[in-house]
């Protein structure tokens, strides 16, 4: 899923300080798995937003909605209901939701609450890890499902560097060595032998090294592949 967390709250108020009638919306898709932007979190920042004590003028007035998902054209069309009088929307998605927002909503301003970090998973309760950079060329049949790219502070392909501690990455001590743990998984995979084979350089290409990157599906309904 893609990780965000909530802006500094007073990055926030600056941003909307200026105008008057703010809808501030949730997402909920990854954002509110996270707890940084779902319904939940949409109502706490809209309350806190309308608080007097934050503006030299009159607070905005702030109404709250969530939608499934930001980052969908047609969620945005078929279920947002915007009244006239709101002049900004405060969007708790992450950059692909905001951006699709500000599409779609155009010329509405959208304000992002959240900052956008990585694609992760969920450690262990409030914890999530970055775990993929979204390369284009998956690795992770020869590394036993550890991303080397992601999880390598030197996204090395090779093995470990020479900072690798007693499984602990040189960055610092509660940082896994990603090069362990592939090693590791390997061996009770029965798969070592995977890290003697010589493969060609990985190309970057498909990583948004030649541009931003355009996925497209041909053969369904208005498909743009087609
Ligand atoms: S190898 Fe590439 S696509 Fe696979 S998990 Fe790592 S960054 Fe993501
Ligand atoms: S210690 Fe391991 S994870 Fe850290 S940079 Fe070196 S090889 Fe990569």
């Amino acid at each position: 899923m893609i990780i965000g967390e909530l802006k500094p709250l007073d990055e926030i108020i600056a941003s909307v300080t200026g105008y008057h009638n703010i809808l501030v919306i949730g997402c909920g898709g990854c954002v509110s798995v996270c707890l940084s932007g779902g319904d939940r979190e949409a109502q706490a920042l809209s309350n806190e937003l309308s608080q007097t004590r934050y503006y030299k003028e009159d607070p905005p007035a702030t109404r709250c909605d969530t939608i499934q998902r930001q980052c969908e054209p047609d969620f945005i069309t078929s279920y947002l209901k915007i009244s006239e009088e709101t002049d900004a929307v405060l969007s708790l998605a992450c950059g692909a939701g905001v951006q699709t927002m500000a599409t779609v909503l155009e010329p509405l301003p959208i304000i992002p609450a959240l900052n956008t970090t990585f694609i992760g998973a969920t450690t262990q309760p409030g914890e999530w890890r970055e775990m993929c950079q979204g390369c284009g060329d998956c690795l992770l049949g020869f590394t036993g499902g550890i991303c080397p790219v992601a999880r390598c502070a030197k996204s090395l392909f090779n093995g470990p560097c020479g900072g690798s501690q007693n499984g602990s990455c040189e960055i610092y001590n509660d940082v896994p060595c990603a090069w362990a743990m592939i090693f590791y998984r390997l061996k009770k995979l029965d798969k070592l032998h995977l890290l003697n084979e010589v493969r060609i350089p990985k190309d970057w290409r498909p990583g948004g090294a030649s541009g931003p990157r355009v996925f497209r599906r041909t053969g369904i309904n208005g498909s743009a592949g087609d």
